[in-house]
Parts: C-alpha cells; structure tokens; sequence
C-alpha cells in the first residue's frame, strides 16, 4: 500500500478528447495480464478466468446436446401419456435427475482437474542442481527418478521435462492439456477436462447419475410402448419416432455409462485410478517386492469417503492472480481513508479560526 498514491484530478482531463481516448485505449492493453492469460498449458479459460477447459473440448458439446435432446424429446413425447395413464412423480424424478446430471457435468468439465504450476526458473535451476550434484558430473542416468517410501513400500517419482520438476506421487502429465495433473484418472473428451483429484467427485456424480437417469427413460420409454395397444403403435408411428429415437439412444448408451459407472465404484473402493489400473502400478505381476496398492487404506468404506467426501484441495494455479509482467506497484481502486475534520480541518477553517483568535482580546 505504501506504494499507492492519489493524486488531484485535474478539472480539464476531465473533457474527453480523442487523444485522451488513445491513452486510454493503449492504458488498458498495457494493464498487468492475469495468470491465465499466460498459462503455459494447453487450455482454454472463460470467464475472465473463474472456468477452465481443455483445449480440444468439441466432444462435451456432444454430450451436452445427447443429454438435452433425449430428455427434451422424453419430456414432450412420453411424460404426458405417462402422466395421464401413471403417475405425476414421472417427470418431477425425471427433471431432477436431469438437473443433477448437467450440473454435475458441467461442474466437472470447468473445474481445475488439480493442476500443478511448472516450476519456475530459479526452482527448475535448483533441482538441476540437486540432479547434477548426486550423480557423478560426468555420467547422468537417463530416466531421472527419485525413491520415496509410502506405507513401506517404495514408490518412484519421475522428473517432468516440461514442467522442470519431480512429479508428486500420483501425478502425471497429460499430453492433450500439457500439464501435470495431481492424481490424475485419466483424459476424457467427454466432459472436455482432465479428470483428476479436484474434479473425481464430480465425474463420478455424472457418470452415476447419467447411469440412473438413462435407466430411467429407458424403463420409461418400453413402459410407454408396452402401454400403448400394438395396433395404436403402429397408427401412432410417425408420431412416436420421438420415442424410437430415445429408445435407441438409451440402448446404446445404457450399457458403456453402467460399465464405466461399475468399473469406477470398483476403483473407488480399491482406492485406484484409472491410469494405475491400466498400467498395472500396483499389480502383484511386477515384482515381489510390490505388495499392493500404498494409498489403500485396506477398507473399502475408508477409501470411498477419502476419495468421494474428503477436502476439497485448493487450486493451486492461482490463475486470477496478476502475471509474471505484473508490475510492483500496486492499484488502488478504495478510495482515501475519511479524514476527521478537527484533526485535519480545511484551510477556509483554519483561517477563520486564526482570524477570530486576532480579533479576540
Ligand atoms: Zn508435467
Ligand atoms: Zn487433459
């Protein structure tokens, strides 16, 4: 703050003239960018930098508009016959499950999976450092790689070559955002993110709810067809493609969002990501020495509320906050503290306070 200053508004600057304009234009490009502005990832922000999304998001469109369409369609072609012939619980459950699925996506794909800041110049130096001196100066090992022991097990941590520094446990680097990212699953095009320790719950509560709410239309759906007289069905056709449409949709989909819902319950409880079960990290084929998963807390209730009701972590890209050309002075935008009147009183006062004190005897 000591560096803020204010400074008399000169009554003339306030008439705009077209040079005033000019500064004021190459003013606001020469403002301090924010971090995100610079971000070295491959990622995409909005929102003045409040969302973020992978560079290559086209598929999360898809998903949004497959999502929206068969419920649009479910809503204006089934719910009113079921409404009439069932019950009116139909499209309340039906619009909430809807609204959880798209919330929980959305929520998902704009949320920092848990990226980690590349290491700066003087970090990337010191741990260069720290390499050169361990080994000897004239051989390096190629992998550079450290040991760490987790639960009497130990585990390697491998050097990053784009962010210039030694991986955190679980973390691995995403080749699509070009970031490392902190227990990291996996890449998905569907949701346009990484998926990762910040956004997990996230996925799973859309996958999960995607699971019920497919479910739900497609019982639905065969319910409203069962219902309906064969012959009806076939008079009705042209007008029921709505429902054809939907039946096939939920088909196709039902079976991969259950497999997929199935297969992350089983990685939750095991405490695993899908990166580790793919590469095998903790299976008992590698080596003797492996004794199973080290983040396992060897309860599956344990390691569901760990992964699913733990802590949030905070970000820690900070990608709001001023960049690297952020100047050190600071911008005040409160305005001056209120001065008190009797300790500081105007000048016209002063002087008439001097001038009674003359006058007086
Ligand atoms: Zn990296
Ligand atoms: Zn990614």
């Amino acid at each position: 703050m000591k560096n803020c200053e204010y400074q008399q508004i000169d009554p003339q600057a306030l008439t705009v003239s077209p040079l005033s304009v000019q500064n004021h234009t190459e003013k606001k490009a020469q403002r301090p960018r924010r971090k995100w502005e610079v971000f070295p990832g491959k990622n995409r922000f909005f929102c003045d930098g409040r969302l973020i999304l992978a560079r290559q998001s086209g598929v999360l469109p898809l998903t949004l508009g497959l999502i929206v369409v068969t419920c649009g369609l479910f809503f204006a072609f089934d719910c009113p016959f079921l409404v009439e012939h069932l019950t009116i619980f139909i499209p309340l459950v039906g619009g909430l499950l809807f609204l959880f699925v798209v919330l929980s996506l959305l929520r998902t794909s704009f949320t920092d999976p848990g990226i980690l800041p590349r290491a700066t110049a003087d970090e990337a130096a010191d741990i260069e450092k720290q390499i050169d001196t361990s080994g000897s100066s004239t051989y390096r090992p190629p992998p550079r790689t450290k040991e760490i022991l987790i639960n009497q097990q130990v585990v390697k941590l491998k050097y990053c070559f784009t962010c210039k520094m030694f991986r955190p446990p679980r973390t691995s680097h995403c080749s699509l955002c070009d970031n490392c990212v902190e227990r990291f699953d996996h890449h998905c095009p569907w949701v346009g993110n990484c998926v990762g320790k910040r956004n997990y719950r996230f996925f799973y509560s859309f996958i999960i709810s995607l699971s019920f709410l497919t479910s739900f239309i497609f019982g639905c759906v065969i319910t409203h067809i069962t219902l309906r007289e064969y012959s009806q069905v076939i008079s009705h056709l042209d007008s029921s493609w709505c429902t054809v449409v939907e039946l096939v949709i939920c088909f196709f989909s039902i079976w991969s969002i259950l497999g997929l819902s199935g297969f992350h319950t089983y990685l939750i409880a095991s405490n695993l990501t899908t990166n580790e079960d793919i590469k095998g990290s903790w299976s008992s084929k590698r080596g003797a020495e492996d004794s199973g998963n080290p983040y396992s807390y060897n309860n599956i209730i344990t390691n569901c509320c760990v992964t699913l009701c733990g802590p949030m972590p905070p970000s820690l890209i900070d990608r709001r906050a001023c960049g690297p050309d952020c100047p050190v002075v600071a911008v005040c935008s409160s305005p001056p503290p209120p001065t008190c009147p009797l300790l500081h009183p105007p000048d016209f006062l002063l002087q008439s306070l001097t001038r009674s004190l003359a006058v007086s005897p």
